[in-house]
């Protein structure tokens, strides 16, 4: 096998692997293995006691696990640590860091090879192997194990933020069953406590939550039901296929039934059931031992049937979950946690019972945000390092404004949250008032203050906020909801009741803006960057059938209201400005002059969101009725920060000297073409960046409805003199930590900080 082979199969058994101590333990055996060297293992940082622990050896005498540590610096593990980089020496006793531990039987080794594993600049470990003979390993040896560390680290901090490393360091901390805090992205914002309700997909071996057997006899019965249940199955496809599998084939589905007896798997499991395990439990340890088996293998053959276990696993599992479904109860305060959680997973619960969603993967903008937001439901997403599957019924709290997961809250933690929803309420009753005053700055000044809508419920709700109009009515959320692009009349019904909600106000319907993290189910595209791929106008100019089809619902919706306008994204260039607006005319001339349609000519602007599109902002200002500064993509592009990556959500900087440079540019471009210019990303809807939008000269904002009251009620206390100067301060400053630190000292009035002390740590 040769190291890359070695490294993959590697990566595959721990990916498998049912926990962290697994992990370990097929590292160093692989790489010992690998390497031929007599000794592997693996120190870990234990937070406790600052030092570096063996946690996992083949080799060295296993007692020494736990029992071995050593600070940074000390010996030459420490020494590793310290320098974060390798060391490789072939007599490593003769070097002045060496430290002797008798209880390793070390002494017998000579060459020493040490990587650190190092995760966010952090030294989370050091992995070694050592060699009796004394001899230097060579590059690609070194180059393999570092390549190894650098795969461990993410498996080390996952363990680290999931508590299982303090497990593996001291099990009885872990067992306390004492609070944990996970970091995801705050989708939508507010404060949820209730319960974790795991919803996992159906048949999924790594989502089935350890259980314990409630009452064993049951359990096994229910195993063999399912057994039984799949056995005929399989037999039914084996006689349906019969004539078109050859001997071969039809072998293979009397080893998949044979598989399942008692001398096989199904013995195995039953074993582990009457140890205690429930037969879901029981029955998916047993699969992913074996698929990891299998995916390990050197033959390639046989590495394949891990899929055909697989397969297998899923379908005995299907029968075991099929009892459970009907069982399974939503307490008055679920959380949903999930892997994956996906807008289908809302139609099996009652969604009134629904008070907060957490999922592991995901985004901001994925679909199941959209409608969490649109129905006021605390969201976290992308929190990758959430242990989902161990917190079923786990008392949780959810924090929609920073991100954050509690798990098992202790009582404190509990207390402060509930005073914050209490703040909260009360600050929303307050606010509550300014409904129907006017939007104006404190010498009078009036900032047009519109929202951000795709929803039916999210416009009732800017309805209700009293929203002055629509700046950005993203059409890609009613196309999500669709099995098949929505024809030209299902559009323009849609559409229409959006215009009619809010006539006579204006609403800026965007065209689609699908790519990038936004994907519709029934029109896959499958890149290598979405984001710097096939997306908005890119996506509607490749295919004019789709979009000619789109303007047309548009503007025949917007007939006897008059309050239409029309926003293209992602504009790059010029020609493709061009084309779009060419497109936009043809149709407005063809619905009036050949069809007949009495349409007011609707306004059309283009999207500022991309950095070259600020650089040429005069030349399209010149071209367009007005402007529309999306911040949310014009930060991912400025500042090269995957806008939904949690893993680079710290480098999303909507206060970066760079962005408030070009937001600062565009206005002035914009007001040098008389051209009308609005921002509608989500920093317009943050009450300390609206001050600073409104002193660079921003006067039209659009936001989510739920950031209206409040962004108004700050703007109501500035006058525009004091906000030109903060803006001007602002921009002086070379990091957005400073900009940061700035306004927070500006503002000191408590009536004006509360209206965003929670929200403003994660946008700075
Ligand atoms: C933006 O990019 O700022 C914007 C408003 O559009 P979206 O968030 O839909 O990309
Ligand atoms: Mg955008």
């Amino acid at each position: 096998m040769t190291m890359l082979d070695s490294l993959r199969s590697i990566v595959q058994e721990v990916n498998s692997a049912r926990d962290f101590a697994g992990v370990l333990q097929i590292i160093v055996k692989r790489v010992r293995k690998t390497t031929a060297t007599g000794v592997c293992s693996i120190y870990l940082h234990d937070p406790v006691s600052q030092k570096y622990v063996l946690a996992a050896t083949e080799g060295l005498n296993p007692e020494a696990v736990g029992n071995i540590q050593l600070a940074s610096g000390e010996g030459l593990v420490g020494l590793v640590a310290a320098k974060a980089e390798p060391i490789n020496l072939d007599n490593a006793e003769a070097h002045p860091n060496f430290a002797f531990f008798p209880e390793s039987g070390e002494e017998r080794f000579r060459s020493f090879l040490g990587a650190p594993v190092i995760h966010h600049r952090k030294v989370l470990g050091v992995l070694v192997v050592q060699q009796a003979e004394s001899r230097r390993f060579d590059e690609s040896e070194e180059a393999f194990l570092v390549t190894v560390s650098a795969q461990l680290a993410g498996v080390i901090a996952h363990a680290s933020a999931t508590g299982q490393l303090t497990q593996q360091f001291s099990p009885d901390i872990a067992k306390s069953g004492n609070e944990r805090i996970f970091k995801g992205v705050g989708s939508v914002p507010g404060i949820s406590i209730g319960t974790a309700v795991l919803v996992t997909s159906p048949a999924d071996l790594y989502a089935v939550p350890h259980r314990p057997a409630e009452n064993i006899e049951e359990e096994l019965e229910l195993f063999q039901t399912a057994l039984e249940h799949t056995k005929r199955d399989l037999r039914a496809v084996h006689s349906d296929l019969s004539e078109r599998l050859n001997m071969e084939e039809r072998a293979l589905f009397d080893v998949y039934v044979s598989m399942l007896d008692d001398n096989s798997l199904g013995g195995e499991v039953r074993i582990l059931i009457k140890a205690g395990l429930s037969a879901q439990t029981a029955w998916s340890e047993v699969i992913i031992e074996h698929i990891r088996n299998f995916s390990s293998m050197e033959d390639a053959y046989l590495r394949e049937r891990a899929t055909d276990v697989r397969d297998l696993g899923r379908r005995v599992l299907g029968y075991l979950q099929q009892s459970q479904v009907q069982q399974k109860e939503y307490p008055p305060d679920t959380i949903l946690i999930g892997e994956e959680l996906a807008a289908p997973n809302l139609a099996d619960v009652s969604v009134e019972k629904v008070v907060g969603m957490v999922s592991a993967k995901g985004s901001r903008n994925s679909h199941l945000a959209i409608l969490g937001r649109a129905m006021g439901i605390p969201t976290v997403m992308g929190a990758i390092d959430l242990p989902w599957r161990e917190l079923d019924n786990c008392p949780v709290i959810v924090d929609g404004h920073q991100g954050l997961i509690i798990a098992n809250p202790s009582r404190q933690m509990l207390r402060t949250y509930k005073a914050q929803i209490q703040e909260e309420k009360i600050l929303a009753e307050d606010l509550e008032r300014l409904r129907d005053e006017p939007s104006l700055t404190s010498d009078n000044q009036p900032i047009a203050l519109w929202v951000n809508t795709g929803l039916r419920l999210d416009s009732l709700l800017s309805l209700d906020r009293g929203a002055d109009g629509v700046g950005l009515y993203r059409t890609e959320i009613p196309f999500f909801m669709h099995e098949r692009f929505p024809s030209e009349d299902e559009q323009r019904k849609i559409y229409r009741e959006q215009l009619e909600m809010f006539a006579p106000r204006p609403v800026t319907m965007r065209t689609l803006d699908i790519g990038g993290d936004k994907a519709l189910p029934y029109f896959p595209i499958e890149e290598a960057n979405p984001f710097l791929g096939w997306r908005g106008v890119r996506i509607s100019l490749d295919h004019p059938e789709i979009f000619l089809v789109q303007l047309r619902a548009i503007m025949r919706a917007s007939e006897g209201f008059d309050n239409l306008r029309i926003l293209i994204p992602m504009i790059s260039n010029i020609p493709e400005l061009e084309s779009a607006l060419e497109l936009v005319y043809r149709v407005y001339d063809e619905l009036t002059e050949e069809e007949g349609y009495q349409l007011k000519r609707p306004e059309v602007g283009a999207m500022i969101e991309v950095p070259a599109a600020v650089y040429q902002v005069r030349d399209i200002a010149k071209r367009v009725d007005f402007l529309s500064v999306g911040s949310n993509d014009l930060t991912q592009y400025l500042l090269a920060v995957d806008r939904n990556n949690p893993r680079v959500a710290d480098l999303y900087h909507t206060y970066h000297p760079a962005l408030l440079q070009a937001l600062k540019a565009i206005v002035d471009g914009a007001r040098e073409e008389n051209c009308p210019v609005s921002i509608c990303g989500e920093m317009a809807g943050d009450p300390v960046s609206a001050v600073l939008l409104v002193g660079m000269g921003y006067r039209v904002l659009s936001m989510s409805a739920t950031n209206l009251l409040r962004v108004k009620a700050i703007l109501r206390k500035v006058t525009i003199e004091q906000a030109q100067k903060l803006a001007l301060r602002a921009m002086e400053l070379d990091d957005s930590s400073h900009v940061l630190e700035f306004l927070e000292s500006a503002f000191t009035d408590p009536e004006i900080t509360r209206l965003y002390s929670r929200s403003r740590a994660k946008s700075a």
